[in-house]
């Protein structure tokens, strides 16, 4: 029987990657999304994966719809917390809402995720959990306290819920890509990209599918003995 995975944020950009390699390598996957029904829509129909709509910032939203997948596709056995946003601004002009909803979504979406399926994954005693940092959790960057923190976050999370699940064969890792060409990226403007592009080591953004080849190997049976990693795709943008 093949293995059931939720991607949040599955439906566009990078998760849309990761949800398209999943399938293609024999998960049944579940692409969850929060309010652009068109994408969703025509994600759906051109893969034929199967997309659920909820905000991963909502504690109970999570609980019914990890429920709802499980009914659906069968337990869940892989989770990879990709959805994010950014609300950037520096400082002085960032408003506590600004720094509240990109924390809840990117970090309590996290958690929130994690709790609905780690449960069902114990008592199965086995699981496959990534979860998708950043370059700005990593290193920082102007204009993105409540972004990089949530990041930065992700990463001790990850680490911490890695130890948690450990005896019980559940893996719990980190991907943190650099610049991906996606519309998160598109929204940069032209002229910071341009400086962005110029320190990366490869020359070029990175695409969407050179983090999926990440997460599958992840979440592979035989990556057992990977858990509580980060591993960075970035085109050598930033090491340590
Ligand atoms: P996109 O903006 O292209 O897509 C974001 C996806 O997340 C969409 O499917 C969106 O749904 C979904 N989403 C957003 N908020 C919620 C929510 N509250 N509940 C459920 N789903 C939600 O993002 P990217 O593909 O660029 O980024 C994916 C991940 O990778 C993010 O975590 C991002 O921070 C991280 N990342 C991206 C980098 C990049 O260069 N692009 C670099 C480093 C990290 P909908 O379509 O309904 O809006």
């Amino acid at each position: 029987m093949s293995q059931v995975a939720i991607v949040t944020g599955g439906t566009r950009g990078i998760g849309a990657a990761i949800s398209t390699m999943l399938k293609d390598n024999g998960f049944t996957v579940a692409a969850i999304y929060a309010g652009n029904d068109e994408r969703a829509r025509r994600f759906n129909e051109e893969t034929g994966i199967s997309v659920y709509k909820w905000d991963v910032a909502d504690y109970e939203a999570c609980q019914a719809g990890c429920a709802q997948v499980a009914a659906d596709l069968g337990p869940v056995d892989v989770l990879v917390n990709n959805a994010g946003i950014t609300r950037d601004t520096t400082m002085h002009k960032m408003t506590h809402e600004m720094w509240q909803e990109v924390i809840d979504v990117n970090l309590g979406g996290c958690f929130n995720m994690s709790h609905a399926v780690f449960g069902g994954m114990r008592e199965r005693k086995y699981g496959r959990i990534v979860n998708i940092g950043s370059i700005n959790g990593q290193a920082g960057q102007y204009g993105q306290v409540n972004y990089a923190a949530a990041k930065s976050g992700i990463h001790g999370f990850t680490k911490a819920l890695a130890q948690e699940g450990a005896r019980a064969n559940i893996t719990v890792n980190a991907i943190a890509p650099g610049y991906i060409d996606t519309d998160m990226v598109s929204a940069v403007p032209e002229a910071v990209l341009e400086k962005i592009i110029a320190k990366i080591p490869v020359g070029r953004l990175g695409k969407a599918p050179e983090i999926a080849r990440g997460v599958l190997f992840l979440v592979s049976k035989d990556a057992g003995f990977v858990t509580g990693s980060t591993l960075s795709i970035n085109g050598g943008q930033h090491m340590y």
